[in-house]
């Protein structure tokens, strides 16, 4: 039994573990857990299955794809997960989950804040689009939700 790389507290194979098998997860947040698990794993078949047909990236050949995460996870050292809130879908179908992550790209602190979109396509919840967010903005504003984010300059 081993701790979920997500940092949710549950056991691996309780949390992330069905939906890097295939599984479909139920809402955006799981996706999202899902999704920083396959980066901390490298599992980059996760990686590329869940994101949207309109993902910028599904332009890029897999092979160039793959090689990408490659390199990125050989540099990146993953600290932690902070989903801090999410919503929707809206009337156009967007689910958004604002998190935090902790984390280091070749020893250096590369953490951030972001804002992720997802919407349903090809049967399952899959990730649309990212805003990225200076994480120390988030605390100098105090925002603990979506709405919050009004607050940001
Ligand atoms: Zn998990």
């Amino acid at each position: 039994m081993t701790a979920c790389p997500c940092t949710s507290g549950r056991t691996f194979e309780a949390c992330c573990a069905p939906y890097l098998a295939g599984a479909e997860p139920p809402d955006a947040p799981s996706l999202m857990r899902s999704r920083y698990t396959a980066f901390v794993r490298g599992d980059h078949a996760h990686l590329i299955r869940t994101l949207h047909p309109e993902h910028e990236d599904r332009r890029l050949p897999a092979r160039a794809l793959k090689d990408r995460l490659a390199k990125h996870g050989k540099r990146a050292r993953y600290h932690g997960l902070s989903v801090i809130d999410h919503d929707g879908p809206d009337a156009q179908g967007i689910h958004r989950v604002l998190f935090r992550v902790s984390m280091k790209l070749a020893g250096a602190d590369a953490s951030f804040a972001e804002l992720s979109s997802f919407a349903v396509a090809e049967g399952g919840i899959r990730y649309l689009t990212g805003q990225m967010i200076d994480p120390r903005a988030l605390d100098r504003e105090g925002i603990t939700s979506i709405p919050d984010l009004a607050r940001l300059p």
